[in-house]
């Protein structure tokens, strides 16, 4: 397939690492953590800090979650996005300072078929239609969509909390492209192409022999090229996450705008499917895009073979399957699974929120503080020690500070980068719907 971009198309520039370089002393008196004490009583040289005084104020900083799931019944009776017991609730955003997030259109992969597709189909339709009644209907005055990425500055100057809407799992279209342009009138402004297991449009990171999946990595297929180039034309963004590596590279080579990662994991750290390799970083740097580093357990932080083992045999013993069960399970059988879940982390402890920094700075020393972000999966797996629901976003923050990181690094990676990647995105549909493209 040939290169989206005409060998005319500038080159998108590689902006700078900046990392270190915006302290000023107003700034530095904000830090109150444990680290910066240290560092000043070590004596490190506050000159340092002294050269660029004459920065204008930093804006406020925005928290943006690029992905939250949701329920199939959210924004019910039974499940009120105000308090409910999940992870992402309007109050607790209020309270953890989370300013916005990208609520989840989420469809599991199922058989490439009519009934599947039409599946698929209805419950991103319910999902739609739960967010539009949360913030249209329940509570317009708490959240608002944001539709642009200018939105979100808006919303949140005005004390809303903002919601954008993304699709996870690119399942949903089928076969028909069209569906892109019904789902953005909707507010989807992004993309996942696939999920687990290969779809019409692309190959999955992690392939589902039940499906019947083969065993070649194929990237991004021609349904999946025409697909990007129908969101690079609405303004969607391409979300590579969940994606094998040929699809990640694909969809960079494919897209005429930067693309994201809106949840994975770092591989330099720790390899997994799900996390991004050294060399697919360098090509999302090379391509402007931005990894939303993901607050994920099994993807920050290794699990030994022992555990593994010891995390199987409980399930099995109190009659879990792969697949989940919870539901089904008795009280006795509930406090069995609760009793030796806590065994096993008392023995190998969960990730935290200093992995997920460890994460975040490998790939900020990798590619550069431009593009990389900050994701939780709330909702669907995600959530580590320190920052197990929206409540306590102000953890990763002071971590971001302990490690060093500036305020206006922090509000790159909290927004700046993907909102950056999302204005480029809408140039890039504004240009291409100017010149009349397909
Ligand atoms: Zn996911």
């Amino acid at each position: 397939m040939s290169n989206g971009r005409s060998a005319s198309a500038p080159r998108r520039a590689r902006p700078a690492f900046s990392r270190g370089r915006a302290f000023s002393p107003s700034r530095l008196a904000l830090h109150t953590c444990a680290a910066f004490c240290v560092v000043a009583l070590s004596g490190c040289p506050r000159g340092d800090g002294a050269r660029d005084t004459g920065e204008p104020p930093a804006a406020p900083l925005i928290t943006l979650d690029t992905h939250a799931d949701i329920p199939l019944d959210f924004a019910t009776p039974a499940v009120d996005p105000r308090n409910a017991n999940l992870q992402v609730n309007l109050e607790k955003m209020a309270r953890g300072g989370l300013d916005a997030a990208f609520f989840i259109v989420y469809v599991a992969q199922g058989a490439r078929t009519d009934a599947g597709y039409a599946q698929a189909q209805a419950d991103a339709a319910t999902k739609f239609a739960a967010i539009h009644r949360m913030a249209d209907e329940l509570y317009p005055s708490r959240i608002e969509i944001a539709y642009r990425a200018d939105d979100v500055a808006r919303i949140a100057g005005r004390g809303k909390l903002v919601a954008a809407i993304g699709i996870e799992n690119g399942f949903v279209l089928g076969k028909s492209l069209e569906l892109l342009d019904r789902d953005y009138e909707l507010g989807a402004r992004y993309v996942t192409l696939v999920h687990d297991g290969d779809n019409d449009l692309a190959r999955s990171a992690r392939p589902s022999k039940d499906l019947g999946d083969g065993d070649a990595d194929t990237g991004v297929s021609e349904l999946g090229a025409s697909a990007i180039a129908r969101m690079n034309k609405l303004g969607i963004m391409v979300d590579v996450s969940h994606g094998s590596k040929r699809t990640a590279l694909d969809a960079m080579r494919l897209s005429r705008a930067p693309v994201i990662a809106s949840h994975s994991g770092v591989g330099g750290v720790l390899a997994h499917p799900r996390n991004m390799d050294d060399e697919t970083l360098l090509a999302l740097r090379d391509d402007g895009g931005v990894i939303q580093v993901v607050a994920y357990d099994e993807y920050l932080k290794a699990r030994p073979e022992e555990q593994v083992a010891a995390l199987r045999e409980l399930r099995s013993s109190v009659g879990l399957t792969e697949r989940g069960g919870f539901g089904a399970l008795t009280p006795e059988q509930r406090a069995r699974w609760d009793e030796g879940l806590r065994a096993i982390r008392e023995r190998w402890p969960p990730a935290t929120v200093r992995d997920l920094v460890d994460h975040i700075d490998y790939a900020v020393k990798l590619i550069g503080i431009d593009h990389v972000g900050i994701s939780s999966d709330f909702g669907g797996g995600g959530g580590v020690v320190g920052w197990q629901d929206a409540s306590e976003t102000r953890n990763v923050t002071s971590e971001l500070e302990a490690r060093g990181y500036s305020r206006a690094d922090i509000a790159k990676l909290w927004s700046g980068n993907l909102l950056r990647v999302w204005r480029e995105v809408e140039r890039v549909a504004a240009e291409l719907t100017a010149r009349g493209a397909p």
